[in-house]
């Protein structure tokens, strides 16, 4: 079976709804425009599905093979890989992404001597499946409960080579500015000197740039769409899609679905172990990956900000993702049984997440905050949205970081976001051919530097 980038226009909204609820179609959640006839979205579809939705009415646009040019940029990235040399990691001069071993040789080297008085790596206590053992990066001169931290997480969804390229980008970026107190240019946006020494002197930034290493490794070597990570198939299931847990849908916010959604939800989570991108494990925070994404936010208890980086779409997410926003029931929220069964369908009032006005105007000042940055760097503009689309999401890393102060007072309240970095209209979104990889990284790194100067 070959797997295509698609284009799929239904009718109304109900025939878009449709493709997740009967026809199991994966779409890009947040691509969804109106057309002369009807509303299209960006998806990948294999051969019979394709078919499928053919004869029921939809007008499938095919584009790229997706595992065939898949295997090619395997192929470029092996061609081109650096030697492991040190200087070999540096992303700005770099011919093509980061594989798994280079991602933790350059944490390694990032925390190494001049970086060492601001910089030290910490080790994720949980190993992956695989026995992976994963690191991150505490940046920050000078201690203090009151300072701000914020959190950058990449490397969630196997496929989505990108994420951990940009992350070790932006601290090879922001380490060498701090240490020659010079500023850094993006586009027409120039950080200052003087900015710069401030977030490092201020505030504590967390980098985890590579959560899956097991699903990333898979996915740069062997099956190019691979999304989850590589949890063992339970017994019985023999086929190679039974493996594997989407981390994004392993948290403990809303994670147990048919509980708390309403039954005909486009809702993109799944139960079942053989789904190729969305089951949602065997219990909330199953999975080690989960455990140590959430490791960070127990450890750190100064956490204020986070931000999860993923492709593709071009949109910078915030809270919330289960359903629409409202600001004036508190008591309709996510821990309210009396909403069971209810939450999930877009434009109804029986069910919409609570959030305060003041924290929907911080989230969406901040969201904008990034995209303008973002178009600075070479005038692409990303959308700023609520993560709710028609499609809802539960177990998600966002809605769980800012759910948690709510569930425990006692822990930070964490404004976070998901950044879907790559346009549909790149072959190969989720792994672009390198040069406009390098692109996006430069654009995406700018928009994380300006969250760290404006986030306080
Ligand atoms: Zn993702």
């Amino acid at each position: 079976m070959s797997r295509y980038h698609v284009r799929i226009t239904g009718k109304d909204v109900a025939a878009l709804a449709d493709l997740v609820t009967k026809h199991k179609i994966t779409v890009a959640r947040h691509t969804i425009e109106k057309v002369h006839d009807g509303y299209r979205v960006d998806a990948h579809a294999g051969d019979t599905q394709i078919k499928a939705l053919e004869a029921a009415g939809y007008q499938v646009e095919q584009r790229e093979d997706a595992d065939a040019q898949g295997k090619q940029r395997q192929a470029e990235t092996r061609a081109l890989a650096a030697p492991h040399a040190a200087n070999a990691l540096s992303v700005a001069t770099s011919n093509t992404y980061l594989d798994v071993d280079q991602v933790e040789a350059a944490l390694a080297a990032a925390c190494a001597a001049p970086n060492d008085v601001f910089t030290q790596r910490v080790k994720l206590p949980h190993p992956t499946w695989e026995k992976r053992t994963c690191h991150a990066l505490k940046i920050g001169k000078g201690s203090g409960a009151k300072r701000p931290g914020i959190y950058f997480l990449g490397g969630v969804h196997a496929r989505e080579w990108g994420s951990p390229d940009i992350l070790i980008h932006f601290v090879q970026l922001l380490a060498n500015a701090y240490i020659t107190h010079t500023p850094i240019t993006i586009g027409s946006r120039t950080f200052a000197a003087a900015d710069i020494k401030n977030v490092i002197e201020s505030k504590d930034l967390f980098v985890f740039p590579q959560a899956n290493p097991d699903g990333r490794h898979y996915s740069m070597t062997t099956e190019s769409m691979w999304r989850k990570n590589r949890r063992p198939a339970p017994a019985g299931h023999t086929q190679p899609q039974c493996c594997g847990v989407d981390i994004n849908r392993n948290y403990n916010f809303l994670w147990n679905f048919p509980q708390y959604f309403d039954p005909e939800s486009p809702i993109t989570n799944s139960t079942d172990p053989c789904d190729y991108e969305v089951y949602i494990g065997p219990a909330a925070e199953s999975e080690p990956e989960t455990k140590n994404a959430v490791w960070m936010f127990d450890t750190y208890p100064n956490i204020r900000y986070f931000v999860d980086l993923h492709s593709y779409s071009e949109d910078i997410l915030y809270s919330w993702g289960d359903d629409e926003d409202q600001s004036s029931d508190p008591a309709m929220n996510f821990q309210n049984p009396a909403y069971d069964g209810k939450r999930g369908m877009a434009h109804d009032k029986a069910y919409r997440e609570y959030i305060t006005t003041p924290d929907k105007t911080t989230a969406v000042h901040l969201a904008n905050t990034m995209r303008d940055a973002i178009k600075a760097s070479r005038g692409r503009v990303y959308k700023t949205e609520q993560a709710m689309s028609l499609y809802p999401t539960a177990g998600t890393s966002d809605d769980y970081a800012y759910s948690r102060h709510i569930v425990d007072a006692k822990k930070a309240k964490v404004f976070s976001y998901t950044i879907e970095w790559g346009s549909p209209d790149n072959p190969t979104p989720f792994h672009p051919a390198y040069p406009e990889m390098k692109q996006i990284i430069d654009e995406v790194t700018a928009g994380l530097l300006a969250f760290c100067v404006a986030a306080s």
